[in-house]
């Protein structure tokens, strides 16, 4: 066996973890650059891409990278000076605002988010089911222990029904859902309750 292999054989979960996570955050770092933004605007940009209606306003932002009220409103007024996110009122609850990309902010997220660099060497990680449940596994303990949301996707949430015929509901709020949104993160989502 070589050297590296007993080494990797050897080292704890948090160990493997924590290096993971360490070149992570150096590649999200690099990429941020590249955009000219830092890397909290990057990250914020990035989640703004991936999240649904229900969890794009900024405490949900803020709630999502761990950042406090005032610097997550920094950080999206930043990024909507940079001409990358726009300000929309709630239709119902004009107290309420939600935080879209522009058209330049989803170029960017398409040229430089986490797909254009970070995915392609996950792509059989994420094709492996054993290897995704086992990640998703880990994630779901570190939440719980710390009571911390689940931001999960969509499609997998306990309130997502299908209904026939393509059309798809939150059974949490009653709105219909697009297609496409079931691939969304959602401030709401809830694991199914095992059966
Ligand atoms: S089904 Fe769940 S994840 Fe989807 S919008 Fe409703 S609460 Fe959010």
């Amino acid at each position: 066996m070589r050297y590296y292999d007993v080494l990797v054989e050897s080292a704890l979960p948090y160990q493997i973890l924590e290096r993971i996570g360490t070149l992570l955050r150096a590649e999200e770092r690099r990429l941020a650059a590249l955009c000219g933004l830092k890397p909290a605007q990057w990250s914020a940009l990035c989640y703004l891409a991936r999240c649904n209606r229900y969890s794009d306003t900024p405490s949900a932002v803020g709630e999502y990278l761990g950042t406090t009220k005032g610097t997550t409103s920094q950080t999206l007024r930043r990024l909507q000076e940079k001409g990358l996110l726009r300000e929309v009122a709630d239709s119902h609850d004009r107290r309420v605002v939600h935080w879209r990309l522009s058209a330049a902010g989803k170029k960017m997220f398409r040229n430089h988010g986490p797909e254009s660099a970070i995915e392609p060497f996950l792509q059989g990680l994420s094709k492996d089911r054993d290897s995704r449940n086992l990640l998703q596994e880990i994630l779901r303990r570190l939440q719980k222990a710390n009571d911390y949301r689940s931001f999960g996707i969509c499609g997998s949430c306990n309130h997502f029904r299908r209904l026939g015929g393509g059309r798809f509901q939150c059974g949490l709020t009653g709105e219909s859902l697009r297609a496409e949104e079931a691939s969304l993160l959602c401030r709401e989502h809830q694991e199914p309750v095992a059966t």
